[in-house]
């Protein structure tokens, strides 16, 4: 296997991992409860999508 001709610097090394994340992005206030939660999924603490019920507690 080809192996790099040169050390990679830290500079580069840490610019590459600026895009890493240790979350998934897109967290927004639920309606209902206040929690976060992620867009466009149903609220795990209340169990509502769009102020309606979808998990039966
Ligand atoms: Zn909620």
């Amino acid at each position: 296997m080809a192996v790099p001709f040169r050390k990679i610097s830290k500079t580069r090394r840490d610019k590459r991992r600026t895009h890493f994340k240790l979350e998934v992005p897109g967290m927004v206030k639920c309606d209902q409860c206040g929690e976060l939660k992620l867009s466009h999924r149903v609220c795990k603490v209340c169990g509502t999508y769009k102020k309606r019920e979808i998990i039966k507690q």
